[in-house]
């Protein structure tokens, strides 16, 4: 567990990231990694000396496997409420198969993509208790502001804690190579309008679905990336 800023943590969970926002009573967790990781996310929570059913709230970035795949077990063993956007939540009530996606026009993410991507892949369902809305801000830990940017996924959302401190940007873009475009499209037109959206927002502080956290600096980053892409 890595910290971002304060009460923002990086729980790495293999290929996946999730964070876990600990500020007031109530723990939010955002995305749930692969199947088989829901002992480290628990794990995580006791390091910072809270109790697992502290978890209340789980929120996701999007619905692919490698967001939900721990989600069931991890609701089962907190109770915490489930949060995605509308045009994701059936996937992940099914627990796929997933819409197809491909690969953005880069010989390195074509690559990752065919290693990365199954579409026909299935997890374990779980009930969406509460959909998250484009431009809402969540009352939770704070303030955590939803900003769709489907493209990726068409219920891929961004989400803002505290204002301006920290973008949790899910899989518009990744951070593994440096800032790069996700392993695939569902859209990729929508998928650029979304990354010039999240280059428009402010922000000290990001973290990406997979990669790196930026500590400080992040927007500059960001903009100088995707404002014109
Ligand atoms: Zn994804
Ligand atoms: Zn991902």
């Amino acid at each position: 567990m890595k910290r971002i800023i304060d009460g923002a943590y990086l729980v790495p969970l293999g290929q996946a990231n999730t964070v876990l926002l600990d500020a007031g009573p109530e723990l939010v967790l955002v995305d749930a990694g692969f199947p088989g990781k829901a002992t480290l996310v628990l794990d995580a929570i006791r390091q910072l000396g809270r109790d697992p059913r502290d978890l209340r709230h789980l929120v996701f970035t999007h619905v692919h496997p490698d967001h939900i795949g721990s989600a069931a077990e991890i609701v089962r063993q907190t109770g915490a409420t489930t949060y995605m956007h509308a045009a994701d939540a059936p996937f992940a009530e099914m627990g796929g198969p997933f819409r197809a996606m491909t690969a953005p026009p880069n010989a390195l993410l074509k690559v990752m993509n065919r290693l990365v991507w199954h579409q026909q892949e299935r997890m374990e369902p779980f009930k969406i208790d509460r959909y998250l809305i484009d431009g809402e801000t969540l009352p939770l830990v704070g303030g955590l502001q939803v900003v769709h940017t489907p493209g990726h996924c068409a219920g891929q959302v961004a989400l803002l804690w505290q204002g301006e401190r920290l973008l949790i940007a899910g899989d518009v873009g990744m951070n593994v190579v440096g800032l790069s475009d996700p392993v695939g499209f569902e859209d990729i037109d929508e998928g650029r309008r979304s990354q010039r959206k999240v280059a428009r927002l402010r922000f000290d502080a990001a973290v990406f679905g997979h990669g790196a956290m930026i500590r400080s600096g992040a927007a500059e980053r960001v903009r100088s990336k995707w404002a014109r892409v």
